[in-house]
This record gives structure tokens, sequence and C-alpha cells, in this order.
């Protein structure tokens, strides 16, 4: 896979991680349980690193589409985008090509990969 995309894939996971720690329900088990989940510093760190190998302009358009859509990178299944399910243009849907370059649905603009 494209080294960009396999960053992408992973700071997306992390952050989805980072919220799923920094949401209300985990704060609410913690306090009942009287324990802290650790990680969340660690993950912060580790999201940072990850955003740093980025180039700005591919980062900026990441935290663009997150902000909008709440993620940034879909896979492609069977021959549609998972982001808006419109169907991506034959010219695109070439495996090989699609995971060593970085592409971007033409539709919502997300980053896409094939599984
Ligand atoms: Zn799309």
């Amino acid at each position: 896979m494209h080294k960009i995309l396999q960053t992408l894939v992973m700071l997306q996971d992390l952050d989805c991680m980072i919220a799923e720690v920094a949401s209300k329900d985990v704060k609410n088990v913690e306090k009942k349980m009287g324990l802290k989940i650790k990680g969340e510093d660690q993950l912060q760190k580790a999201k940072e690193r990850l955003e740093q190998s980025l180039p700005p302009a591919v980062l900026a358009k990441y935290h663009k589409l997150m902000k909008r859509f709440g993620r940034a990178v879909v896979p492609v299944v069977g021959n549609n985008c998972m982001g808006c399910y419109v169907s991506v243009p034959k010219r695109l849907m070439v495996r090989e090509i699609g995971n060593r370059e970085l592409r971007n649905c033409e539709r919502c603009g997300m980053f896409l990969y094939w599984v």
C-alpha cells in the first residue's frame, strides 16, 4: 500500500480511538469504576508523530475531511466508495494502481483504498 495512504489509515484509526477514550461514556465508566483508562497521552503522541510524517497538503485535506464527514479514508467495496456509496470510475478501479497511488473519490473527496 502507498506509504501516505497507510499513514492516513493509521491516523484515522488513532483519531477514532482518541475520540472513544475521550467520549462521555468512557469518562462515566471511569468515574463509576474509579479507574482511569490509560493510554490517552500515548495515543496523542502517536498521532502527532504520524501527522508530522505527512505532507502538509495531505494533512490539511485529511483534517478538512474529518471535520466534514468524521472520517477521511474509506475502502472501495465492490465498485463503490464507502464514503458516498457512488461507484468509482473504471479507470480508478485497477486494484494495483488503487493502492499504489494516492487517490480521492471524485464525488466526496475522501481518500480511497482497495481491500
Ligand atoms: Zn465518495
